[in-house]
């Protein structure tokens, strides 16, 4: 059998490199991007450039909930909040006795956009695997004690709302930080059993979501 060895130009292969470091991306779609860059117009890799420029500079972690954010002055609407914080911490509308605590940012826009949920948000940063975890368990305590010090200096927060994955190292998470956070003499509460076990949060259904929401304990 003949072995044909394709040898791709130093630029190609590097892109190709970069774009296979993507979440779920292998490297045979990272080649289909790389290629679709190279047949379109020179407009499509200048406008790619730009937004990856703007996505750097023009957003923020909120402080207080670590959720990325745009300041309203790069949204051309005036200077931005004195505060600095994303516009759900800003909001006076939200109740701010309640924080539901996320792993990661996806998981709050997918309770978001249930509209019911009108509290504050925590966005934790990953959950604590089974082995191997001395690196992401400092992380993560780092993490954790910034909300303890935003339950203990405020006193606004009346109530912390686990919404961790029902996954095994999602539930691992649930007890270590029930762990940490005793003493703020405040109610701990978890999602209710809508989630199936093993489930993701980002892809459970809004309705799913809503009850988890309303019916935990
Ligand atoms: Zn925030």
């Amino acid at each position: 059998m003949l072995l044909v060895i394709i040898v791709l130009s130093p630029s190609i292969e590097n892109l190709i490199k970069i774009f296979a470091k993507f979440p779920t991306i292998g490297p045979k779609t990272a080649a289909r991007f790389v290629f679709y860059l190279l047949d379109s117009p020179a407009l499509i890799s200048d406008e790619l450039i730009k937004s990856i420029q703007n996505l750097k500079t023009n957003t923020k972690v909120c402080p207080l909930c670590f959720r990325v954010f745009e300041p309203l002055a790069t949204l051309g609407a005036g200077p931005s909040n004195e505060k600095n914080i994303c516009e759900i911490c800003a909001n006076p509308s939200r109740d701010k006795s309640l924080v539901c605590v996320v792993e990661k940012e996806i998981d709050l826009e997918a309770i978001e956009k249930t509209a019911t949920y009108k509290g504050l948000y925590f966005i934790l940063g990953g959950v604590l695997p089974i082995l191997k975890k001395e690196t992401v368990e400092q992380t993560l305590t780092t993490n954790v004690e910034k909300l303890r010090d935003r339950v203990k200096i405020t006193h606004e927060v009346k109530e912390i709302i686990l919404a961790i994955n029902p996954t095994l190292e999602g539930q691992n998470t649930i007890l270590w930080l029930k762990r940490k956070l005793e003493g703020c003499n405040i109610k701990i509460s978890c999602l209710a059993q809508g989630i199936p076990l093993g489930g993701e949060i980002e892809y459970a259904d809004e309705q799913t979501i809503e009850s988890a929401i309303q019916n935990r304990r």
